[in-house]
């Protein structure tokens, strides 16, 4: 019987977490509180609740959180009206605009006006740039929060094959630039991939990212393969099938309880960081 291990993101997380607490407290008793600052545009429930956790938990950390909701009628002038006051805003570290934003908004024309010693979720085209040539100072959060895990339980990347299945600005491209940079071979597949399920079966590592529930099927794994499931669908779904996948894996991440976690303390570290540069400037 091959030996599973299940990633647990909830481990993970809470050890950064315990990493950052010293940290917020050194910050504090030098004048600075760390903050992120999130931009809601719109009505959308995921995306709020998505905000909220985050919110509280800057709270439990002692990090502030600055909360901008914004109508669903915003234009993209509006929004980059306020993207620009925070930028302009000393107290303010971090700058995450949740995405998806309203349809008549131009997204990427946003996410550029985030000034790149804010951009904790690396949403930029610099950010994302200096990820992907490896000295990127905070890659996004997710792919981010991919390596951390790997990192954690001694995963290793070097000489391995890695097949990451979705190429979004945010999660496929820029992790698998930092598999990449970690020494993996890696193949990035997308919805004109041919034969998705050969791709994956050569696969040491499978990083899922496609946004699509139970998509990646444990009959595509190479036996032992280990599985990173980026996935977070309604239900609590993931993107890989669990069952099916658990039984293939040689380690696996749940859904809840495995990625989702650990981005969300990335994003935290990211904001540390920040205020701590900040801090750096006045001394
Ligand atoms: P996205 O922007 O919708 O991108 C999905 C990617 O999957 C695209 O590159 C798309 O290819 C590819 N794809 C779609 N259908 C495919 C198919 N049949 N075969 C192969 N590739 C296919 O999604 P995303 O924002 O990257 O998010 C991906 C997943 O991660 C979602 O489940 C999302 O909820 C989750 N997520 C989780 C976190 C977290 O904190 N855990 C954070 C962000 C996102 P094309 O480029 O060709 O369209």
């Amino acid at each position: 019987m091959l030996e599973k291990i299940i990633l647990d993101g909830n481990l993970v997380a809470n050890d950064i977490k315990e990493g950052l607490k010293e940290r917020v407290v050194q910050l504090k008793s030098q004048g600075i509180t760390p903050c992120l600052a999130t931009v809601l545009v719109g009505n959308d429930p995921s995306s709020a609740t998505y905000v909220k956790m985050k919110g509280n938990a800057c709270a439990r950390l002692g990090i502030d959180s600055r909360r901008i909701h914004l109508p669903e009628t915003t234009t993209t002038e509006e929004l980059i009206k306020t993207i620009n006051d925070l930028n302009d805003d000393e107290t303010v570290h971090g700058i995450l605009l949740q995405h998806p934003v309203p349809s008549q908004i131009d997204e990427r024309a946003a996410f550029e006006e985030i000034s790149l010693d804010k951009d904790v979720d690396g949403v930029t085209s610099w950010g994302y740039g200096q990820t992907a040539l490896g000295f990127g100072v905070y890659p996004s959060c997710t792919p981010a929060a991919i390596l951390k895990i790997m990192e954690y339980y001694n995963i290793e990347t070097k000489g391995k094959h890695a097949v990451v299945v979705g190429r979004s600005p945010i999660l496929g491209k820029p992790v698998s630039a930092l598999l990449l940079n970690k020494n993996a071979t890696v193949t990035t597949c997308h919805s004109y991939t041919e034969n998705l399920p050969k791709l994956v079966e050569q696969a040491d590592i499978v990083i899922a990212a496609v946004g699509k529930p139970s998509f990646i099927k444990g009959d595509w794994l190479k036996t032992g393969a280990i599985v990173l499931d980026a996935g977070y669908n309604p239900g609590n779904i993931g993107d890989v099938e669990y069952e099916s996948c658990f039984e293939k894996a040689s380690a696996i991440t749940p859904v809840p309880g495995g990625v989702g976690p650990v981005t969300i303390s990335m994003l935290l570290k990211h904001t540390v960081d920040s205020a701590e540069k900040k801090l750096a400037q006045f001394v």
